[in-house]
């Protein structure tokens, strides 16, 4: 999970904290200390971890805090403030040019994810109605023009190229003309990155800025590589100037301390972190919502907001309605496990339920993942459409055959009716507490 060792320790020490009842100086400072810890382990700059627990300090040891009837409560809230003014305090937004084709420049070193990204922004902004033109300026790297062009393919969007040997200034120029004569309002595009900065890449960069004049330069990094992607940024933004910086492999096992440590070194805001290779796994970067999932808090408003654009309505209409009638079938649910998949993980999913970020450990291994999906594929691909629409059909020997068929032992087969009739009975119940207008929250 995203900042899971920072969000286990923190969360331990306000444990402790909490359990304290009234607070002394020295209890603050005890908590502090182990703050302190914790983002130095999640490899958060040094300087900025100093800064940081010297405002919660001051803050935190003033008076009429400790004198509160929840001392502990008003600690965390101070912690939970500063880590979002740290991260930039509010949403950071693409800058959209009045007068199209808005024009956003993706930089940065190979493997940052940059080609991926420009997929992953041009899915977005198509998805808000928009019309972007893709554009292959990473001329060096030959895989990289056709990986843009499969993403294109993919998304069912243009993607600008010019022949070999072409500099990627001149198809960085062409490309805005071919935008506005095919009313493309927006163009994205893919510069060639270098393994570390060197002077070329630099020039290269600074000549493409100069003559198209983009609305936003936008920094590719990895997060994975740590203080490494602040050095990176810190560098391009002092030689080029950024808008923002694009956070990707947040979804690794990156320990967050790029994240909480870019704007506070740079200035520059996140505007978006990569959640994985996929093109929806793309999200608009909320300093608040990250602060709070951190904190253990969990996220609902995200989560809401992927559920909300990766649902499809009709789908959804369609589901209620089976239901309605009764008449929901084991391809329904196969679709529905397809569904939720695209929200991404487990993982990540109750990352972003309050109080559910440590369900994960405490249920044990859930398998949630790609191979258990396959596997309940395999399984309801084996049955017969009668047997889809009837599960109550399946007796002894049909549920045999369907293990071996789909190369599964019976235990499995029975452990999916028995999923499968967990969830009618589940979605009965949220239907029923939709008309009642009462939901009181997921009881564990
Ligand atoms: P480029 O050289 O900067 O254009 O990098 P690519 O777009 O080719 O990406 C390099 C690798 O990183 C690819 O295998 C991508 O699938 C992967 N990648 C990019 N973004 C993410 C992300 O947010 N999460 C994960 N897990 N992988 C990513």
């Amino acid at each position: 999970m995203i900042f899971e060792g920072l969000a286990d320790r923190l969360q331990a020490t306000f444990k402790k904290l909490r359990g304290r009842g009234k607070l002394t100086e020295d209890d603050v400072n005890e908590a502090m200390r182990e703050v302190r810890m914790a983002l130095l382990e999640a490899d958060v700059n040094f300087k900025v971890v100093k800064d940081f627990i010297k405002k919660v300090k001051e803050r935190a040891i003033g008076q009429e805090v400790l004198d509160t009837l929840t001392p502990a409560q008003v600690v965390i809230k101070i912690v939970n403030d500063e880590l979002t003014a740290l991260m930039g305090d509010t949403q950071s937004r693409i800058n959209i040019s009045s007068k199209p084709p808005t024009v956003i420049m993706l930089a940065g070193l190979q493997g940052a994810g940059k080609t991926t990204t420009a997929g992953k922004l041009a899915y977005t902004l198509k998805k808000q109605g928009k019309r972007p033109l893709l554009v292959a300026a990473d001329v060096y790297r030959p895989a990289a023009i056709k990986q843009l062009q499969v993403l294109g393919e993919q998304l069912d969007l243009p993607v600008f190229t010019m022949p070999e040997g072409t500099n990627p200034v001149t198809i960085a120029e062409q490309a805005i003309v071919h935008a506005a004569s095919y009313a493309n309002d927006i163009v994205i595009i893919d510069t060639a990155g270098r393994l570390h900065i060197n002077e070329e890449l630099m020039q290269e960069l600074k000549a493409i800025k100069q003559t198209v004049k983009p609305h936003e330069i936008l920094l590719v990094v990895d997060a994975m590589t740590g203080q490494d992607a602040v050095n990176v940024a810190e560098h391009f933004n002092n030689d080029l100037g950024l808008d923002g910086v694009i956070l990707t492999k947040l979804d690794g096992d990156a320990r967050g301390g790029a994240a909480l440590s870019v704007k506070a070194v740079t200035g520059c805001p996140i505007k978006f972190v990569g959640m994985g290779e996929k093109l929806e796994a793309l999200e608009a970067f909320h300093p608040d919502r990250m602060a709070s999932r951190i904190l253990g808090m969990g996220d609902v408003l995200s989560l809401i907001e992927k559920a909300q654009s990766n649902f499809d309505l009709e789908q959804a209409q369609e589901m209620e309605k089976k239901l309605r009638k009764d008449s929901f079938t084991l391809d329904d649910f196969l679709d529905q496990m397809n569904q939720v998949k695209k929200l991404g993980s487990l993982d990540q999913i109750l990352g972003m339920i309050p109080g559910m970020g440590n369900l994960k450990k405490k249920l044990g291994d859930v398998d949630f993942d790609e191979k258990e999906i396959k596997r309940i594929e395999a399984i309801i691909l084996s049955m017969t459409k009668k047997e889809r629409r009837d599960p109550s059909i399946l007796n002894g020997s049909r549920r045999k055959r369907i293990a071996i068929g789909s190369g599964n032992r019976v235990q499995d087969v029975n452990k999916l009716l028995k999923q499968f009739n967990e969830a009618k009975k589940l979605m009965k119940k949220m239907k029923g507490m939709q008309k009642t207008g009462r939901f009181s929250g997921f009881k564990l």
